[in-house]
């Protein structure tokens, strides 16, 4: 016992006034602290606690007081890129993982820096970097240690009090190119973690449980089988094998659980949200067919022992990049006069779904977003009614929702008060073609993104191609209650309150309230760049604070960009990216972060595009640089706009960089398998790129032919 809480104690047993600082050591982060959704002082877990609700019962901050808001404190991340995170609050402490992992500790009430633990990501995967993420999602708390995880699939405890470091582990294969960009999640005293990956080689889904005290495995946990031939881990292999045909294990097969980890304090147990197929063409993983399970489900295991208990597969025969990974939400519903433990669930499919976690079984699945793969879900066998040709065997198909999908990991919050679940909602087609399969190609395991598709829309995304919405959806009545137009897609998380309101940010640089019921808005402020982090809320000494990352980033932002996102000016390092923090009749003025800057593309005029070597460099594109510098060239602002950079002038720092690994420091890998013949072709893509303009037709969500006249 420390001396902090000995004293709590001491105070406690003589019915003594607790001090400030003993007041703050109070909160035993354990089972009961997070199974405790009546206590709104702390934010203790990525959904708040153990439900996932991201709902606190604070009330100081309502719809009425709402409008008072003002900043009460800002701290600048100067080095921080992409903040995606949900910061943890525990007795006044805030804890949020920023770029790369980087760690702090920081007093919830001011700001003022604690400690900060840096895990040298980009230095600890060395030539590892291929998915040069920065992002990362949130960290665990349990009983004084904070577990955080990293880009190159490290678990590290930290002590909460001084960040210093009391183990850490690597959870995944090094040779492999997964990557963690997630967040772990600990209960009776282990910590799960799984990863990503699925796009970037071949791939085999798990999950591990770790002991907090020590950092020993307890359990693994994989989603999708390997080789017969290799024996099977477990029985739950031994049946998913049965779903699978050819020779699937050649592929990994997929399934990573890079999200939605909810652990269950009712039944004890786990509830994962799988992910993709790896690759996400069945044809090519799995070409006789089958469900190949337990890709793209909700599976529950027992939480002590990693034993499988039950599933649903939300896609059987997953083809579109759809997965389960989004949030899994606990609530208690009264559904036609019975009392349901449910799990609510939004995955990118488009389907909403309400299953009773007690068993797993399938009570509701409605659209709550444009879906044309299947007509809907039948109740009975819990299986989607498919549309003939959504599996593009006769052709390109639009199909929505795209792989970006009708909701990502924005998390979604519910609100027992209301019973209302408030979701970013999202509609974004996509076509998939594989008239011409390719076999994967992955020429070493990190070279890049092969996923056996052609694909159009989803990549680059114009402009009016995409709409998103902040939804209120009645989970119960399975219908939306209110909708709010938002711009664009990739819009962040939510969180409702007590108080009857709903926080979110988005794209614009827009961080507002909305009132629960109705969806009104009551409050708005300009951060001064895009957001993509979800809000919390939490209270110290009497006054409710609400926290927000702002740091633009995600897939949608890294990989898809385009012409959509780009035009907002969020460019890479434009604008210096911050931890806010707002509370009523505060009144500090929002810092100067750094004006919008949409980047010029270069076209120089003697430069004549050799249309052959411009399609290698697209081809090599694709495979390495789309990752970080956005599909059709168009960066989206998390890496710089190629199209605009200098570099492509001087073949010789364009091959320093690239080849010689300038710039690893800022996380561009080093391609050293890049020959100069590579970067020529790149630099004629990249130019070809620049004097593209694509545009929406007037009136349409179709593209306008490429227009290479002008140059924006
Ligand atoms: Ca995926």
């Amino acid at each position: 016992m420390n001396v902090l809480t000995r004293a709590a104690s001491l105070a406690i047993a003589l019915c003594l006034p607790l001090g400030f600082q003993a007041a703050q050591s109070a909160t035993v982060v354990d089972g009961k602290a997070l199974s405790d959704q009546a206590q709104g002082k702390n934010w203790l877990a990525y959904g708040r606690n153990f439900y996932e609700q991201r709902y606190s019962p604070l009330t100081q901050i309502n719809t009425d007081s709402v409008k008072r808001l003002g900043l009460a404190w800002n701290m600048p991340l100067p080095h921080d890129r992409s903040l995606l995170g949900t910061p943890l609050v525990v007795d006044g402490v805030m804890y949020f993982s920023g770029s790369w992992s980087v760690t702090r500790a920081v007093e919830a009430r001011t700001g003022k820096l604690l400690w900060e633990y840096d895990p040298k990501s980009i230095e600890h995967a060395g030539d590892r970097l291929r998915i040069s993420w920065d992002s990362n999602r949130g960290l665990a708390y349990w009983k004084g240690t904070v577990v955080i995880c990293t880009i190159d699939g490290r678990l590290i405890a930290l002590d909460a009090r001084t960040g210093k470091v009391r183990w850490s582990t690597q959870t995944t294969d090094p040779s492999k190119a997964v990557y963690i960009s997630g967040h772990p999640k600990a209960f009776r005293g282990l910590v799960l973690i799984g990863n990503g990956g699925t796009e970037f080689g071949a791939s085999r889904g798990y999950v591990s449980a770790y002991h907090i005290t020590s950092g020993k495995l307890a359990w693994r946990w994989y989603v999708v089988p390997g080789n017969p031939a290799d024996g099977f881990e477990d029985p739950s292999q031994e049946m998913a094998a049965k779903t699978w045909t050819g020779e699937w294990w050649k592929f990994g097969g997929g399934g990573n659980v890079w999200n939605g980890i909810t652990y269950d304090p009712e039944f004890n147990q786990i509830l994962l949200g799988t992910g993709n197929g790896s690759p996400w063409n069945r044809k090519v993983r799995s070409p006789g067919g089958g469900d190949n399970l337990f890709l793209c489900s909700i599976v529950a295991l027992d939480a002590d022992t990693g034993k499988y208990k039950w599933h649903y597969q939300t896609v059987p025969g997953e083809t579109w990049d759809y997965n389960s990974s989004m949030d899994i939400v606990l609530a208690d519903l009264d559904i036609e006069g019975k009392k349901v433990k449910a799990a609510l669930h939004a995955p990118k499919n488009g389907f909403f779904y309400v299953l009773d976690r007690s068993n797993g079984k399938l009570l509701k699945a409605d659209k709550f977003a444009k879906v044309n793969w299947a007509t809907g879900v039948d109740l009975k066998t819990g299986r989607p009614i498919e549309v003939q040709g959504a599996r593009y065997e006769d052709g390109e198909e639009v199909i929505w929702p795209g792989p970006l999908g009708a909701h990502n990991w924005h998390a979604m919050s519910y609100s027992p008060r209301t019973g209302w679940v408030y979701i970013p909602k999202q509609e974004l087609p996509a076509k998939f073609n594989d008239t011409e399969v390719r076999m994967i190609d992955w020429r070493s395991p990190y070279f890049g993104m092969d996923t056996a598709v052609d694909m159009g829309l989803g990549g680059d995304v114009p402009t009016g191609i995409a709409s998103s919405s902040l939804i209120a959806w009645d989970p119960i009545q399975q219908k939306q209650m209110w909708e709010v137009a938002q711009p664009e897609f990739w819009n962040a998380g939510t969180m409702v309150t007590a108080g009857d309101v709903v926080f979110q940010g988005g794209i614009s640089g827009e961080f507002a309230a909305y009132h629960a019921k109705t969806g009104e808005k009551l409050w708005s402020v300009n951060v001064g760049s895009g957001i993509s982090a979800p809000p919390i809320t939490y209270e110290i000494d009497g006054r409710q604070y609400v926290s927000l990352l702002v740091g633009f980033g995600g897939a949608g932002v890294s990989l898809a960009g385009g012409t959509a996102l780009s035009r907002y000016g969020w460019s890479y390092r434009a604008q210096v990216r911050q931890l806010y923090t707002f509370a009523l009749d505060a009144r500090n003025p929002m810092p100067k972060v750094g004006d919008p800057v949409v980047p010029k593309p270069i076209v120089p005029p003697d430069f004549r595009v050799n249309p052959e070597l411009a399609a290698k460099g697209e081809a090599l594109w694709k495979n390495a640089c789309v990752i970080c510098h956005g599909a059709g060239a168009v960066s989206g602002g998390y890496a710089p706009d190629l199209r605009a950079s200098p570099i492509f002038a001087s073949p010789d720092a364009l091959k320093s960089v690239v080849v010689g690994g300038l710039k690893v420091p800022n996380g561009m890998p080093r391609y050293t398998d890049m020959t100069d013949a590579d970067l020529n072709a790149l630099q004629h893509y990249v130019r070809q790129q620049a004097a593209v303009v694509t545009t929406t037709k007037p009136g349409t969500s179709e593209p306008a032919p490429p227009d290479r006249a002008g140059v924006r």
